[in-house]
């Protein structure tokens, strides 16, 4: 039975909601909040009217399920369920979406509340549609892109702050860390795997890269760059995209500039894609969360929950949107979902300013206020016709001199110190303490003088001196407790290899070589710790850990399983020809094959870009006609203007009165600021699209090229017993294709595919560098990865 959503007792029955409403609007520090949940409705033609019924508030969902006559049971089996939200999105727009879901949490992001939103639901039901959007259109980019623009707009407004946004991407599938941006050049690949860890600050991912970005554009790069990382891991590396996932996190840190202000904020966005939910299952991770019995959550049980156990609950803002299906077909799938939606919405969080101090501002600031008390007491001193008094901490001979004065007062020579600072009693009673540690001294060596000293515990000791006749039957003798350096007739103790001694020494092993490996795993403690910091690698890199970590990434990737069976076209695939035919003509044939729906995608992005930049093109000349047309009227105004000054003003009741004509330019002027306004806003629009589209455009291309090229060499030079091998289940997965086959391309080959990709890419030899950047980059890469497999496959 189900326990979260109380079951509707027949039709008068009581109505039951699994929840009151949760507080809306803006939360200060120490309020507690509801984490906020949403449901987004996929669009569909069959939606199931019959079984799913909003509230009239837009805030309610209600299921009505037929009876399973098959059971048999006439029966308790609940048919009804209502589950109450925040609100539910159908037919929602990806800019509703964003305005009902995001909007806010960004926004206080910026004020330094951590923000959570995370997409939840079953494969297929819109979450990376909602939180990455479509790389086909503009309109349809999700949640990410436009969190990104709304954090760099709200810097623009906020120009009393130094702010620094920085992200990361990181993707967990099977309980790996994957680090979706660590193929930018200066990144480099990871040395040793990524850990989690906790520090006072918070949580952060050792070993994963956080990237510092000081535009739009450039967030937008990196954005892309995880998406393509993304696709491209799902292809070469087997991995279903159903059960990973994804995390994107803008860091955002803003400094006052205004010096004296020592506070600043920091506070994180995270971006969550999670796996499928018939992937989690009801022993799903981050369900402990939305169970308010209870007390423990254990965050550490799995990646997920642990890499985000400071954005979960706590003190962050935080959102939970639930992806459904609106078909019957699906309706089981989806009460699940709602169930998990109405209990996360038990979860609480306190949402609060993360607010820290700049060590450096506030030094500064200290000091200053130092010297000015110190000028304060020097007044002080003056008006009091004190002789000159030193403040400042004491030197040697100062010291040494009060050091003598205690000893002649505890002899009695001196019967009184007399009072002159603060400074100087501390001093006083710093120096009773080494004069009488000093006594202690002079009296236990007074002893040893006299007396053979051991220690208490030494029993062997004990007894050879009892042999010896030196102590009595009860051992009365003088004990040293920490059994240090003395000597004992003719045995000096020091010789043997005590117990005490090696334990000791063992001790101050332990000590250096804790310190030394305290070293070695933070090498940089303090400042890289922090999250915030423009850190690339934590971990030195070393050949050897180099390899390590090769393997173990081997390992864990032969170890996935292995892709859908290739599709029947790749099967009828005519047989290989003995010369393979020459690259432009393979590639128109690659077009219409496997490459077909890449191409589709290519060309219609090229097709909305070039229709962007038309439009922006006609604005801009509208804008320059408007701002001409404004620059006459402004002529005729003043001519207006000086020829009623000079034929003299004419004035009622304090009013200007000024002839028709006048007025009539003046209302033009107004009405051509207005339109130029409104076309510039637009213009500013459309540049963003424009931005954006030329991203998509890029990353197509080269996701044309790149699959391309696999293809191209997969079908005419990888020799067939290596196809076996590169097959599912083979010894060998693409990506692996020996360098040496691929490298064997004739130059002038090469040469011809230059001048195709010129001919081919419309946008000319600029991105041709950039492309054949990007694909030596992934010969290199794929070079490595196949001298590993080898490497690894000749020592088995
Ligand atoms: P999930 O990430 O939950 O597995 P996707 O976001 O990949 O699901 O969605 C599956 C498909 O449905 C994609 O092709 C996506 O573009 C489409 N889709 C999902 N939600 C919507 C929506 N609200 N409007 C239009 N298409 C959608
Ligand atoms: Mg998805």
């Amino acid at each position: 039975m189900d326990e979260e959503a109380a079951p509707k007792r027949g039709k008068n029955g009581p109505k039951f909601h699994c929840l009151p409403h949760s507080t809306q609007g803006s939360a200060r520090m120490g309020t507690r909040k509801k984490v906020h949940t949403f449901v987004r409705v996929k669009p569909t033609d069959d939606f199931a009217h019959e079984m799913i019924k909003y509230g009239d508030d837009n805030k309610s969902i209600d299921i009505h399920l037929k009876k399973d006559t098959r059971r048999g049971v006439v029966n308790n089996q609940q048919t009804d369920w209502s589950f109450k939200l925040d609100g539910v999105l159908h037919n929602a727009s990806q800019d509703l979406v964003y305005e009902t879901v995001a909007k806010d949490v960004v926004a206080q992001a910026l004020d330094g509340y951590n923000g959570t939103i995370m997409c939840y639901g079953q494969t297929g039901a819109g979450k990376t549609y909602t939180m990455t959007g479509t790389t086909e259109n503009y309109k349809h980019r999700g949640i990410l892109p436009r969190a990104l623009q709304q954090v760099f707009r709200m810097i623009e407004e906020r120009p009393t702050h130094a702010i620094t946004v920085r992200v990361s991407y990181l993707e967990i599938y099977n309980e790996s860390l994957f680090d979706l941006l660590s193929t930018l050049p200066y990144v480099g690949p990871s040395v040793t795997p990524m850990t989690i860890v906790e520090n006072p600050q918070g949580v952060f991912i050792k070993g994963l890269s956080v990237h510092l970005t000081s535009q739009e554009e450039d967030a937008f790069s990196l954005l892309f760059e995880g998406e393509t990382n993304r696709i491209i891991a799902s292809h070469t590396m087997n991995k279903n995209s159903s059960r990973s996932h994804c995390i994107f996190t803008i860091y955002v840190e803003a400094h006052s500039r205004t010096l004296s202000d020592e506070k600043y904020i920091t506070s994180k966005i995270n971006l969550v894609d999670l796996a499928g939910s018939e992937r989690l299952g009801k022993s799903g991770a981050i369900i402990a969360l939305g169970d308010q019995k209870r007390e423990h959550i254990p965050f550490r049980q799995c990646k997920l929950t642990h890499a985000l156990k400071d954005s979960l609950g706590g003190n962050c803002n935080m959102v939970l949107l639930t992806n459904i299906y609106g078909e019957a077909a699906q309706l089981e799938e989806t009460l699940s979902s709602l169930r998990f939606a109405s209990r996360m919405k038990l979860v609480t969080t306190e949402p609060a300013i993360n607010e820290k101090y700049d060590a450096e501002r506030m030094v500064k600031n200290l000091e200053k206020e130092l010297a000015l008390l110190k000028q304060e007491l020097a007044i002080h001193d003056s008006l009091a016709n004190r002789t000159l008094v030193n403040y400042d901490p004491m030197d040697e001979i100062q010291i040494a001199e009060i050091n003598s004065q205690v000893r002649r007062y505890l002899e009695g020579t001196l019967d009184e110190i007399d009072i002159i600072n603060l400074r100087q009693i501390q001093e006083v009673f710093n120096q009773f303490r080494v004069v009488l540690s000093q006594q202690e001294q002079e009296v236990e060596s007074a002893l040893r003088r006299k007396y053979t000293l051991i220690d208490k515990n030494d029993f062997a000791a004990i007894s050879a001196v009892q042999k010896a006749g030196l102590v009595d039957v009860d051992g009365h003798l003088v004990g040293e407790p920490d059994g240090q350096g003395f000597g004992l007739g003719v045995t000096p103790f020091s010789a043997k290899p005590g117990k005490k001694s090696k334990s000791k020494k063992t001790f101050k092993e332990q000590l250096s070589s804790s310190a030394r490996k305290e070293g070695a795993s933070s090498p940089v403690s303090g400042k890289e710790l922090d999250v915030s910091t423009s850190k690339t690698q934590l971990t030195p890199s070393s050949k050897e850990g180099d390899v390590k970590d090769m393997t173990i990434r081997e390992r864990e990737t032969s170890s996935l399983e292995p892709l859908p069976s290739d599709s029947p076209k790749e099967e009828l695939r005519p047989p290989r020809p003995s010369t393979p035919p020459p690259k432009p003509v393979a590639f128109e044939d690659f077009k219409n094959e496997r490459g077909s729906e890449i191409n589709r995608i290519f060309k219609e992005n090229k097709s909305i870009l070039n229709e962007r930049r038309k439009r922006a093109s006609e604005t801009t000349q509208r804008i320059n006609a408007i701002k001409r047309e404004m620059d006459v009227t402004k002529e005729a105004l003043n001519f207006q203007k000086s020829l009623r000054e000079k034929q003299g003003e004419y004035e009622n009741k304090g009013l200007m009165i000024i002839d028709e004509e006048e007025f009539l330019l003046i209302l033009k002027l107004k009405d051509l600021k207005k339109q130029y306004r409104t076309e510039y806003q637009d213009l500013r629009d459309l540049r963003a699209e424009i931005q954006y589209c030329q991203h998509l455009v890029d990353q197509c291309r080269h996701r044309l090229l790149t699959e391309f090229d696999i293809w191209y060499n997969e079908s005419f030079f990888i020799p067939e017993d290596l196809q076996v091998a590169l097959k599912p289940g083979g010894s060998i997965r693409p990506g692996m294709v020996p360098v040496s086959r691929i490298m064997s391309l004739g130059e002038d080959a090469q040469d011809k595919f230059s001048q195709l990709q010129q001919v081919v890419l419309p946008e000319g030899p600029d991105s041709v560098a950039f492309y054949n950047a990007k694909v030596k980059t992934e010969q290199k890469h794929n070079y490595l990865k196949t001298m590993m497999g080898l490497h690894q496959a000749h020592r088995k």
